[in-house]
């Protein structure tokens, strides 16, 4: 029998590997991977650095570990049964749509068996879930209540401790001027890491960085994610010492040039599996128990991980396949060039595009209401904008970007977004300090200069009326399309196509 590791389930200190101390380890290092998108070198870098720290781990703790280098996943595992014929691998089960099969089929047809226990990377179970969801429509707010007294995190016996399920009303606090965040924690990498970056640049140079997705490559910044399970520990003891207080007050703000405020970049390490959502969870709430961080942060920080990612993964695993083509408002704009190149003068789009090639990573507003808000007025097909986030982003997995970019962001399918988050320029300008160094003119709507967020945003309500206007939570924003006469929406068309014109040119 052999634990097979793969690359986006590292789990190292619980799981199969923890559980068969005495049974060899396989990795499958297959560069086919690497280039089924144009992925940031970064998630290269993690990925395989990831990978090849954990074999030398694994291996100075005394463990026999085959690390096969190898074009294809059918490559390697043919090749580990040619000196294991009949092997049992066992594995952890598999996040993305389809995985499972293909894998059972590709080592049945390499000649072994494999076996999948249950994925240690997440609290709830797909038969906890399935449970408590039924065939009902889902409400993130009545799962993560759920979640809350099924794991008793935050519970005081039946009730939340200090009595509220969330805090939302001290969360939404834009930062005093002389506010700067704690810096993010550095790492010093070992040569393997170093050397992983060095291949990354030269084996996969063409992707990313390359047209007709990104014209003129900008260097990115030194790779700087946690790739080793004492790293991702120090990541996250970090955090909760020095940012994770500030963290609830200011998680929905944007600033320029502060890529990564008070969020706990733990994503990375989380999905690969170098830490795990309980740890994760229970340091923060030790943090609240020991009178450090307040409540309000804690909570915030809980919903995130208990609540938000338990529910994506598990409404990815029920709506796929229909969930990475929905597309219920018939959007069929391409991706503007300006996502990979960051060309544009809008600064909200701008700096968070940069810091997305630079880094591979933007914290959930700039996520939300700068890309995907952008995407959603201007009419971009989501499958599209869906691949865009999975190549560009450090932290990103199919099963992880699918609901958020397609339904959270872009409403694709209405499976558990209630409306879409579509904002103009009065959002972005009330939760960031952009729009007072930008050229466009936030406070108008049409005509030259206007900020294009506005005029996009009032023809996308125009052009989804149909099944948007019956939508309860949508009556105060009919109210207002209600209140513009002919000669108003004249404009707003017209300047809503000059923008898609301008964008197409790469001139907005
Ligand atoms: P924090 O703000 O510190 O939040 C703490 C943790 O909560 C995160 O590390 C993450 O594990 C979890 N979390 C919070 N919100 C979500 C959510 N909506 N879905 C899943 N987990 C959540 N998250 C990814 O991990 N990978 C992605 O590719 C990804 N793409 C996104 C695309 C869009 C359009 C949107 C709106 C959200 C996306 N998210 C994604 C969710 C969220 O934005 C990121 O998890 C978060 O920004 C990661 O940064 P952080 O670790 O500093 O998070």
């Amino acid at each position: 029998m052999t634990v097979w590791l793969r690359g986006d389930h590292l789990v190292r200190h619980r799981g199969p590997v923890a559980r068969r101390p005495d049974e060899r380890v396989l990795l499958v290092e297959a560069e086919s991977f690497a280039r089924k998108l144009p992925y940031h070198p970064h998630k290269l870098t993690l990925v395989f650095g990831a990978m090849r720290r954990l074999r030398d781990e694994l291996r100075e703790a005394g463990r026999t570990v085959h690390y096969r280098q190898v074009g294809t996943f059918e490559d390697g595992l043919t090749a580990h049964f040619e000196t294991h014929p009949d092997d049992r691998l066992v594995t952890t089960a598999p996040q993305a749509d389809g995985a499972r099969e293909r894998i059972e089929s590709l080592v049945s047809d390499a000649g072994g068996t494999v076996e999948f226990v249950p994925d240690e990377r997440f609290c709830c179970s797909p038969e906890q879930f399935d449970e408590w969801a039924g065939d009902g429509r889902y409400r993130h707010e009545n799962f993560y209540r759920f979640m809350r007294r099924e794991t008793g995190y935050l519970m005081d016996g039946g009730d939340p401790v200090g009595g509220e399920w969330n805090y939302d009303d001290q969360n939404r606090e834009t930062p005093p001027a002389d506010w700067s965040p704690a810096d993010p924690p550095s790492f010093d990498y070992d040569d393997i890491v170093h050397e992983t970056a060095a291949w990354v640049e030269q084996t996969f140079a063409g992707g990313y960085e390359d047209p007709p997705y990104g014209g003129d490559w900008a260097d990115p910044e030194p790779f700087r994610w946690p790739v080793t399970r004492r790293q991702a520990v120090r990541a996250l003891d970090h955090f909760v010492t020095h940012r994770l207080a500030d963290f609830g007050p200011y998680q929905d703000a944007m600033r320029g040039g502060e890529w990564a405020m008070s969020h706990s970049l733990l994503s990375t390490s989380l999905n690969l599996g170098l830490l795990l959502p309980d740890e994760v969870i229970e340091r923060a709430i030790e943090a609240y128990e020991d009178g450090s961080v307040p409540l309000n942060s804690v909570e915030g920080f809980v919903r995130q991980v208990l609540g938000w990612r338990e529910f994506m993964r598990h409404v990815y695993r029920r709506e796929m396949p229909d969930l990475a083509t929905a597309n219920q408002l018939g959007a069929d704009e391409p991706l503007p060039e300006l996502y990979w190149t960051g060309d544009t003068d809008m600064a909200c789009l701008s700096d968070v595009v940069d810091g997305v090639r630079e880094r591979g990573y933007s914290h959930h507003i700039e996520r939300l209401m700068i890309l995907a808000n952008f995407g959603l007025v201007y009419g971009v097909e989501p499958a599209q904008l869906n691949r865009w986030f999975h190549a560009g982003y450090v932290d990103a997995f199919h099963w992880v970007t699918t609901p958020n970019v397609v339904e959270m962001g872009l409403y694709g399918a209405g499976v558990f977004a209630t409306k879409p988050y579509a904002a103009s320029a009065n959002y972005v300008d009330k939760m960031s300090d952009y729009c007072s160094g930008c050229p466009y003119y936030k406070t108008k709507t049409t005509g030259e200069g206007a900020c294009p967020f506005n005029a996009l945003y009032w023809d996308f309500l125009d052009r989804n009326e149909d099944q948007l206007r019956s939508n309860h939570r949508m009556g105060l924003m009919y109210s207002h399309v209600d209140n513009k006469d002919e000669e108003e929406w004249n404009d707003i068309r017209e300047r809503a196509d000059e923008i898609r014109t301008l964008a197409e040119r790469g001139d907005l």
